[in-house]
């Protein structure tokens, strides 16, 4: 169970479910200095664009703290311990190579877990038809026990097991479009035949995870590497021939979308040649299959996409196609 579920929101009758936005300003407050590239201008430049009169039906709510519960239904009480400890009152404190923490840090990544299940909460109870959480520190590299590559808590591996113990989805979906591989949702769920983990993502790159091989104890894993200076036709065939086929064949209770853009042309983090109408496109394609196969049920999570103008654009298209569904 997560903390805040029973708010007024839940309580509401809501007649024709629309797309829910969940986000909070603890967002903004998890700081990591200058010249790192997960800034909290990234959420705000989010913010400006979904605040345009286009999104007006958008339903808005701000994001739960997750409850001790549903982060340890994924991760290592170590890890939990770890960034208790490691917080700092003031000024910022390094975890690793790529991993700071501000006093604001924490609340931050548990308030982005939060979102997820609160999202998934919402979607398979049909407040929402499907939701957007626009939310930071991402998530998809984040292992059972270690926080990394810009990432706390596993956003993704959390709402899919939320997913699962809370509303008695059989089967969960989950999509990643990032540059990146997911490697710690690929990790978590190596074992687990009731999780489909699809991946596109440049290879060879950080983590370098992600090989076609690894397929998962169930056959439960798909990846799709690309090689950089990869634009819209392969993203799009990568999709067609080798990830959309299995998530129908999966016939999953919910989809999950990690939605990174870091595969923008412009992004200072990928070198894949990707643009807003890409990522837009693909978002249509899988709001297909959720309305034949999940009744439509989506939670999708920001994960990266370092530019802040385009990152914004790109949310917008996302978003707009996710209305459109
Ligand atoms: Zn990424």
């Amino acid at each position: 169970m997560i903390v805040g579920v029973k708010g007024s929101i839940c309580a509401r009758v809501v007649t024709s479910p629309a797309t829910l936005l969940v986000t909070h300003a603890s967002g903004l407050a998890h700081e990591v200095g200058p010249g790192r590239p997960d800034q909290p201008e990234r959420l705000r430049a989010i913010a400006a664009a979904l605040n345009a009169d286009r999104f007006a039906a958008l339903r808005r709510a701000e994001a739960p703290a997750a409850s001790r519960e549903a982060i340890l239904a994924v991760h290592a009480p170590s890890l939990l311990e770890r960034l208790e400890k490691a917080a700092p009152r003031s000024g910022l404190a390094a975890l690793g190579p790529d991993m700071v923490m501000s006093p604001g840090s924490l609340e931050a990544a548990l308030r982005a877990a939060g979102a997820a299940t609160f999202a998934v909460d919402e979607v398979m109870r049909r407040g929402a038809r499907n939701a957007f959480v626009a939310m930071r520190p991402p998530g998809h590299h984040a292992t059972r026990e270690n926080a990394m590559g810009f990432c706390f808590f596993n956003n993704a591996a959390i709402a899919a097991r939320h997913a699962i113990a809370a509303h008695g989805a059989e089967r969960v979906a989950i999509v990643d479009f990032d540059v990146h591989h997911g490697n710690g949702l690929q990790e978590i769920f190596w074992s687990d035949r009731n999780v489909l983990y699809c991946s596109s993502h440049q290879s060879p790159h950080y983590p370098f995870t992600g090989a076609a091989g690894e397929r998962g104890e169930h056959d439960n894993i798909v990846n799709v590497p690309l090689a950089k200076g990869s634009g819209g036709a392969e993203f799009a065939q990568a999709w067609t021939e080798a990830i959309l086929p299995r998530v129908i064949d999966f016939r999953p209770d919910i989809l999950l979308i990690c939605a990174g853009f870091d595969g923008h042309l412009h992004d200072p983090l990928g070198g894949l040649r990707l643009q807003r109408q890409h990522f837009a496109e693909l978002t249509l394609r899988l709001a297909e299959i959720a309305a034949r196969r999940t009744d439509g049920r989506i939670v999708s999570l920001l994960e990266g996409g370092y530019r802040p103008d385009d990152l914004a654009a790109c949310v917008a298209a996302h978003v707009g196609a996710l209305m459109g569904a």
